[in-house]
């Protein structure tokens, strides 16, 4: 996840893959609904965001002069489990994570479930530091709603309403309008899967978007991650 303007890597989404001995490599699409169905969701989820802490608590000590969040994906399953929010701390608190954040990125439809319930959660969150993204923003009908009903840090805009912003005037008006929304609410904005220097530009003419996609990098192995960090680091001290 990059600043646009200058362009500086500022944070990473973690990912999840699966070496499945027999098929290999196998993206998320293949395996998290089925976790979903069978309710080992809830160890994978976990596991991902356990990844995710370590690595902020390794990079704060390798990388101090980077400030850097990680980001990961819980799903509905692992968000309503009545253990996950005690996970959560637990996970936070032994990491001891002071400068830097965790992010959990929540999509809208998880958060159909009690209005009330999942608000008292995410407060709970935030008391102990983690940042909440929408992830998937825009799409879903009752985005605005949670917006303006939950403690929501960051938007993540859609990659869908990226990929047509130069498809009509009222595509890229619309993406405007939303970055106009969110800059008025405080919210930080974060354009998923930005692939063209087209895309890069016109959104870097808003100072507060930030962006992730292909354009900067594919989904890395940590150790690639940490080759990104080490280019940065060389990058700036050219500066
Ligand atoms: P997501 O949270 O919307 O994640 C972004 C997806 O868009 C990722 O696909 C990423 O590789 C892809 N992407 C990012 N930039 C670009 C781009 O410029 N172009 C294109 N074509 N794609 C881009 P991925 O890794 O296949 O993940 C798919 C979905 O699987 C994620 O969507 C997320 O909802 C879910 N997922 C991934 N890891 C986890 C996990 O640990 N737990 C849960 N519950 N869900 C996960
Ligand atoms: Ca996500
Ligand atoms: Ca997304």
């Amino acid at each position: 996840i990059y600043q646009l303007s200058p362009q500086r890597l500022i944070g990473f989404e973690t990912l999840a893959r699966w070496i499945n001995p027999h098929q290999g490599l196998l993206a998320p699409f293949a395996f998290i609904p089925l976790a979903e169905e069978t309710g080992l969701i809830f160890e994978i989820d976990q596991f991902i965001i356990q990844q995710a802490v370590d690595a902020i608590g390794k990079w704060t000590k390798n990388f101090p002069e980077i400030p850097l969040f990680v980001s990961a994906n819980a799903s509905g399953a692992s968000f309503k489990n009545p253990e996950f929010l005690s996970f959560i701390e637990n996970t936070i608190q032994k990491a001891s994570l002071v400068s830097r954040g965790f992010v959990l990125e929540l999509t809208e439809g998880i958060l159909i479930e009690n209005l009330e319930i999942t608000k008292t959660k995410l407060d709970r969150m935030q008391e102990f530091g983690i940042k909440i993204a929408l992830d998937d923003f825009g799409p879903g009908y009752s985005s605005l709603k949670y917006v303006n009903q939950l403690p929501i840090d960051y938007i993540k805009i859609d990659k869908t309403f990226i990929d047509q912003l130069f498809l009509s005037e009222k595509n890229s008006r619309m993406v405007r309008s939303i970055i106009n929304m969110a800059d008025d609410l405080g919210l930080g904005i974060v354009a998923e899967g930005v692939e063209s220097e087209d895309q890069l530009h016109w959104l870097a003419k808003s100072p507060t978007v930030k962006g992730q996609g292909y354009f900067f990098s594919r989904p890395v192995p940590w150790a690639e991650a940490e080759g990104l960090l080490e280019d940065t680091r060389a990058f700036e001290t050219l500066l």
